[in-house]
Formats: structure tokens, sequence, C-alpha cells
């Protein structure tokens, strides 16, 4: 069978190009006469991927030296716990902005060890904006303030990066991450799950500022201490080969591709003609406020949900496959991450047009 555009929020695409490297590789890799997965983490050839996907990703987003590189497990969601258990004291306040699911998400786990307080909140028009910084409610003793960069299930994106002061910045980055630059010593820690725009789930990339190491809470377990595998190069136990080599193939294709800069030029592309053709006619409607409106996730309703099974069905019959919207949400959402062609979304905008053309 031939490969369909794949829409998934996650796990998702993985460009081409690398799951034919994977192929070429998996049964004799580097001429070992065996796979990636079959040799030891602490062998001379696997540090040597392990190390070069480190050094991909620090060019890629301009990491700066006073910030580690961390190769964790648990997924995003194991951070929503590990940021807190790092970067707070028993009892103490901690910020967060709530704009969808995800940051909900994290608060809640946050609230498991620390004084939430939720500086903002657009639950009161359903998750589609950001709201205003400068009416944010923020605590001045709160160790850290929290956000979440991309809400992966409304399709709403920070036009901005929040201004926290002195306070530490902590993100949630899984589904934006590498979509364009970002300027990443304006943060405390970055975090972002693998299977959304780095590879393939089971990995999970932490950018923490050096000066936060360390602090974890007494009785904090090893492996939720980012100081573990800071000192450890995320090796204290055995790491996620398989989904690291694979990031780090996705990283070097990233930059074969000329990097971020080229990236984003695309992604805008693609963004900006698929809210187009949704806009176009009454036909599709996307509620975003027009300034936070996601480049990697594009939900949409039709205006006659009666259609929306044939919708589908079509659309897979096209090739266009995974375009059902998160169940909280309904309708539809196209995910075009980084590894989403812009063949694809060509594809996506002409089937709709036919759609409405025939269906309408
Ligand atoms: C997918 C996603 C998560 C959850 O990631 P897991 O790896 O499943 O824990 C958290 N935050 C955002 C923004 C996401 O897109």
């Amino acid at each position: 069978m031939s490969r369909v555009f794949n829409f998934s929020a996650g796990p998702a695409v993985i460009p081409d190009a690398v799951l034919g490297q994977i192929r070429r590789d998996i049964p004799d890799w580097r001429a070992s006469g065996m796979s990636v997965m079959e040799i030891s983490h602490r062998s001379k050839d696997f540090v040597a991927v392990a190390e070069q996907a480190e050094q991909d990703l620090r060019e890629l987003l301009a990491i700066p030296d006073n910030y580690s590189v961390i190769f964790a497990q648990g997924g995003a969601s194991l951070q929503f716990a590990m940021a807190p258990l790092n970067l707070s004291a028993e009892g103490q306040v901690v910020d967060y902005v709530q704009t969808g699911s995800w940051s909900k998400k994290a608060i809640g786990e946050a609230s498991k060890f620390c004084d939430v307080n939720v500086v903002a909140d657009s639950a009161d028009r359903n998750f589609t904006y950001v709201p205003e910084e400068s009416c944010w409610q923020r605590n001045d003793a709160a160790a850290y303030l929290h956000y979440c960069a991309n809400e992966t299930i409304a399709g709403v994106e920070f036009p901005f990066i929040p201004d926290s002061g002195d306070t530490p910045l902590v993100c949630d980055m899984s589904s934006t991450i590498l979509s364009r630059p970002i300027d990443v010593s304006r943060f405390g820690v970055i975090y972002a799950g693998a299977q959304k725009n780095i590879g393939p789930a089971g990995i999970t990339v932490v950018i923490v500022r050096r000066d936060l190491l360390g602090n974890a809470r007494p009785g904090t377990p090893s492996l939720l201490d980012y100081a573990v595998y800071d000192k450890s190069d995320s090796m204290s136990n055995t790491p996620p080969v398989f989904a690291w080599y694979v990031a780090g193939l996705v990283f070097a294709h990233l930059k074969s591709r000329g990097g971020l800069d080229a990236v984003a030029a695309i992604n805008e592309r693609k963004a900006k003609k698929l809210y187009a053709a949704i806009d176009a006619t009454g036909f599709y409607s996307n509620p975003v406020e027009t300034g936070c409106r996601s480049w990697m996730n594009v939900p949409f309703v039709l205006r006659d949900a009666s259609l929306d099974a044939r919708f589908l069905k079509e659309a897979a019959a096209a090739g266009l496959f995974n375009l059902k919207g998160h169940r909280s949400v309904g309708g539809m959402r196209a995910s075009i991450y980084n590894a989403m062609p812009e063949d694809g979304v060509d594809a996506l905008i002409q089937f709709m047009q036919e759609f409405e053309r025939t269906r309408g």
C-alpha cells in the first residue's frame, strides 16, 4: 500500500526520508550486522548517535550553552509532575495560564504538589483565545510561570512569549517545538513529547536552564530529577534507544531542509492557505481568534454536522486520513506538523472545495 496524507494529531506523520533511512538501517546498522535496537546504549556507536542528536537539536533551536538538554521518558504528561517536583518547594505557589485541555491537565497534576494560581483562563470562550497578558493575575511569590505554547486540541497557539521577569518561564511545547525558531534564552524549562514534531512516542525532550538543576524536592525519585539526567547524559538507566535514534534522524532531516527558518516559512504558508480556505465560505469554520490560530493543529467544523461522517469517509477515499476532531471539540482537525508535505495541505484544500461543491 502506498503512503497516505496523515493528519493525525499524535503520534503523527514522520518524514518519508526518515522512514526510508530507518528501513535501510534496521537489519544491519552501520555494517554492524545488528539493528540500533539491539546494541548497548553505552556502546561507542550509540553514544555517538545520542550526542549527534543533542548537537543537532542545539543547532536547530540555537540552545545556549547554559542550558542542559535532557532526553526523558513518560511523555509531556510526566513533565506535568516533574516541573513542580524540580522547580518548587512543598506548598509553594506556582503560576499557570489555562488556555486549553493540556494546560488544564498540567494544572491538575501540579495541584498535587503545589498551590496553583491560575493567572488567566480562556475557558469562558471555550478555549478559543489567549488572554491578554496585561490582565494576568500573577503571584509575586510564584516559583515559576507555566503555559502551553500550542494547545493541540483547540488549535490555539501563543503569538508571543510571556514576559515572566525574573520568574522562570516553563513551557509545554509538545505540539509546536521545531515548527519555527524560538528564543530559548527566555525560558527556564521547555519540554516536549516527541510524537508530534520530533519522532516516535516514548522520548521527551526537556531543555533546562542549568541554574535550575539540583533543586528537586527531598524524596523525589531519581528518574524524576532533572539533575540525574543532566549528570548521566540521560543514561542513568536504559534510554529509549530507538526513539532517540529516530529523533536524531528527524533533527538531521530538518537541518538538511535548511533549518527552522526554512521550515517556518513553509509551515506559515501551509497554515495560511488552509485557514483561508476555511474562511472562504460559510460552509466550514474555525472558532479561534485569528491572532492565535495554530500553525500545527487546525480544527474546523462543517456548517452541517450531519455531513461529518460522509466528509471523513470521502476524505479517506481521497487519501486524506485521521481528520476527525478531538471528541471534546467535535468536527475536524487537520494536524499539519513539519512532516506534513505542502502537497498534503493542497490536497486537503482541494478535497474540501470539491466536497462543498457537491454536498454544500
Ligand atoms: C500530546 C500533548 C501532550 C501529552 O503528551 P504525552 O506524551 O501523551 O504525555 C501534552 N501537551 C501537549 C501540548 C500535547 O500536544
